[in-house]
């Protein structure tokens, strides 16, 4: 018996046969995982939803739940350019400009709530695909984000998990950032982080987490209290609820995206 047939993935892919396809072996496999379970948290929710709630607000100020799901389904397709542009060498942006995106947004909104909601199902398939089939090297090529950054290939997937993950709680369904894993709020805590340094934006303040260490950013200031989930709602901007400060009120703080 050979050493490889007792691995269970080398026995997974003898009984998938030679037609099976996965993921390349360079792609970010945890960050692709994460993904896909937002992905799967955020179809639970929508499930959820009868087509006359879809009608109802999201909790994004101006959105329906209907503007959501319509922007969920055209950040994937959007997400999946990115990926053809790192597998083709073909650029590709996610939208031709800010104006395109948000009325393809305004027009998704309108469609007869099936079709919106097999916009969502596709796209999110086809950006799987897309993923599984991205050959190795590709996942470090260069494709550039809404915000105008040049990011690696490999990015895509974090960029579809805080968006899985966000807007899941954004439909009103039940979801609460207070029933993701904890490792996802400490990414989501640090992408907020670096979102304000990539643009300069200054903020002087400590994060306490309840239960983890505390944050000190720039130079410290005021002390901010709350479990980890509380302070993740505050900092993406999704109200101040179960968060204090040591000082006068709560900062100011710069916005996510
Ligand atoms: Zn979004």
């Amino acid at each position: 018996m050979s050493g490889t047939s007792q691995d269970p993935r080398a026995a997974l892919r003898e009984r998938q046969g030679p037609g099976a396809r996965y993921d390349s072996p360079h792609a970010p496999a945890r960050e692709l995982a994460r993904a896909r379970l937002g992905t799967a948290y955020i179809a639970r929710c929508l499930d959820q939803l009868t087509d006359a709630q879809l009608d109802g607000p999201s909790l994004l100020p101006g959105w329906t739940r209907r503007h959501l799901v319509a922007h969920v389904g055209y950040n994937a397709r959007a997400l999946s350019r990115l990926v053809e542009w790192a597998g083709t060498g073909i650029e590709t942006p996610m939208y031709a400009s800010p104006a395109q995106r948000d009325a393809e947004i305004q027009r998704g909104a309108t469609l007869p709530a099936r079709a919106l909601r097999s916009l969502f199902a596709h796209s999110a398939t086809h950006l799987d695909v897309e993923w599984r089939d991205l050959p190795g090297p590709a996942w470090d090529a260069r494709v550039r984000t809404a915000q105008g950054r040049m990011v690696p290939a490999r990015e895509t997937a974090w960029m579809r998990t805080r968006e899985v993950w966000m807007h899941a709680v954004d439909l009103d369904s039940g979801a609460r950032v207070g029933d993701f894993p904890p490792d996802l709020l400490g990414e989501l805590l640090a992408d907020v982080l670096r979102a304000w340094e990539r643009r300069g934006e200054r903020a002087d303040l400590t994060l306490a987490p309840r239960g983890g260490e505390p944050v000190v950013v720039g130079s410290g200031g005021p002390t901010v209290t709350g479990t980890p989930s509380a302070l993740v709602r505050w900092l993406t901007g999704r109200g101040t609820y179960g968060v204090t400060s040591d000082s006068d009120g709560l900062p100011v703080v710069p916005r996510w995206f």
